[in-house]
């Protein structure tokens, strides 16, 4: 459920009316609602009762200042990827302590950060890396804790470029070389072993793969504990959202109406499947998730710049582009669009709906239906929050969209939209061509 509703005609954010945030701030513009993120991360954690748990939003999903802060206060640590994502977990005033390090390549200068800062444990994924990690807490004379990513071999049914733990993707170590994995660290000096981990992929619709995968590792879990007396077990992320019926999702009213075997993952259920297997363990458990926290907290408002009348097809340019939100060109991906102006008595129209960039990829909808608007007025791509703007560009040389967090009936500027100067601060020309 999430907090983006109309009232009266208007789409609103909590109590905050979205044409308000447009109008002030301009458009493509990011809008977040800090009570669905909230909501989300309680019914999550109330969902675990009974496990000794930690949520580790991971931040790749949505990398915002203002994002992590406010789910530090709400108790989450952070799943982070890179020297960077460090770097924003201490500047928005959280703590390194409690969150991981996930990822394939980290760079030796990455590690130090990491092992500098505290960090709870890295999630390693070859024994290279491994050796590495060894080297650089050897220089510290520091441990490293550390857990290995498990890939179990088990197909998470998502799409192709977000799947992970199947065999061949390039992530984690397969469970076979597992056990031999743990021996060689467990001989490492600078290395403790603290941990195991896994996730196999994003956007999930059913909890079938989550406990295949927890059921395939789980005797494996428990000779960790016996032999290397590990501490915790992470699960990963990948709890999926809905993105077709988004806007009516929000309401109570329409989870009751699905059918219990075709039911989006709720919180409450990924809990009751896996609290059960979980708990025995006696570990410390681990989630990650990023898409589920944040991606129904954020809608991309976008305003209307033609409406072009083709052969046999309307195209509806509006001012955000892929360079915004690149989901539907990277991963084929729905989102939801809906007027912030809803007038019923308008006539329905199809239209393929595209920004402006010289790319046929640049198209957020095709052959959509959609009350019919013209030039000026906004829309709202829904679901927006997770992967959106953590993965803006700034390709046709736009500036990287502006960012706004509501709450209540208040909403602040977070991310102010770049300048033109701030996107070329960093280029010179060379003296040769002076
Ligand atoms: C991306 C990622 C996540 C989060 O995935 P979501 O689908 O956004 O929940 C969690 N753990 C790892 C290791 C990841 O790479």
């Amino acid at each position: 459920m999430h907090h983006f509703r109309y009232v009266g005609q208007n789409l609103h954010c909590e109590s905050v009316d979205l044409a308000e945030v447009a109008r002030l701030y301009g458009t493509p513009t990011y809008v977040y609602s800090a009570a669905t993120m909230a909501d989300n991360y309680t019914r999550l954690a109330g969902s675990l009762a009974g496990l000794d748990a930690q949520i580790c939003f991971a931040m790749k999903a949505n990398s915002s200042l203002a994002v992590l802060r406010h789910f530090a206060r709400l108790g989450a640590a952070f799943d982070l990827v890179s020297g960077g994502e460090i770097r924003r977990v201490l500047a928005a005033g959280a703590d390194v302590r409690r969150s991981v390090f996930a990822g394939i390549g980290k760079t030796e200068g990455e590690l130090r950060l990491a092992l500098e800062q505290g960090i709870f444990s890295f999630h390693v994924e070859s024994e290279p890396e491994l050796a590495r990690l060894n080297h650089v807490a050897g220089q510290l004379g520091v441990k490293a804790p550390v857990a290995f990513r498990i890939n179990p071999d088990v197909d998470a049914h998502t799409h192709a470029k977000i799947t992970t733990g199947k065999s061949y993707n390039k992530f984690g170590i397969p469970l076979a070389a597992a056990a031999a994995a743990y021996a060689a660290a467990a001989k490492l000096p600078h290395i403790q072993v603290k941990g195991v981990q896994m996730h196999i992929g994003s956007q999930l619709t059913s909890i079938a793969p989550f406990v295949e995968a927890v059921t395939k590792v789980v005797t494996f879990v428990e000779a960790l504990k016996r032999d290397h007396g590990i501490s915790y077990f992470s699960i990963g992320g990948g709890i999926g959202i809905i993105y077709q019926d988004a806007l009516a999702s929000g309401q109570s009213a329409w989870w009751e109406t699905q059918p219990t075997d075709r039911r989006p993952i709720t919180p409450e259920a990924y809990g009751a499947a896996l609290v059960p297997l979980l708990r025995p363990l006696g570990l410390k458990i681990l989630l990650e998730p990023g898409r589920f926290l944040v991606g129904n907290a954020g809608v991309l408002l976008t305003r209307v710049e033609h409406l072009k009348r083709g052969a046999g097809k309307n195209f509806l340019i509006v001012d955000a582009a892929m360079n915004d939100l690149v989901r539907p060109a990277m991963y084929d991906a729905y989102h939801e669009i809906v007027p912030l102006h809803r007038d019923t008595t308008r006539r329905a129209f199809t239209a393929d709906v595209v920004g402006p960039i010289c790319e046929s990829g640049d198209c957020f909808a095709h052959d959509r239906q959609l009350q019919e608007v013209g030039e000026g007025e906004y829309l709202a791509l829904m679901s927006a929050g997770a992967y959106g703007a953590a993965m803006a560009s700034r390709y046709n040389t736009r500036a990287l969209p502006a960012e706004v967090l509501v709450n209540g009936g208040a909403f602040e500027l977070v991310h102010a939209r770049e300048t033109f100067e701030q996107m070329t601060a960093n280029e010179k020309i060379p003296a040769f061509l002076k």
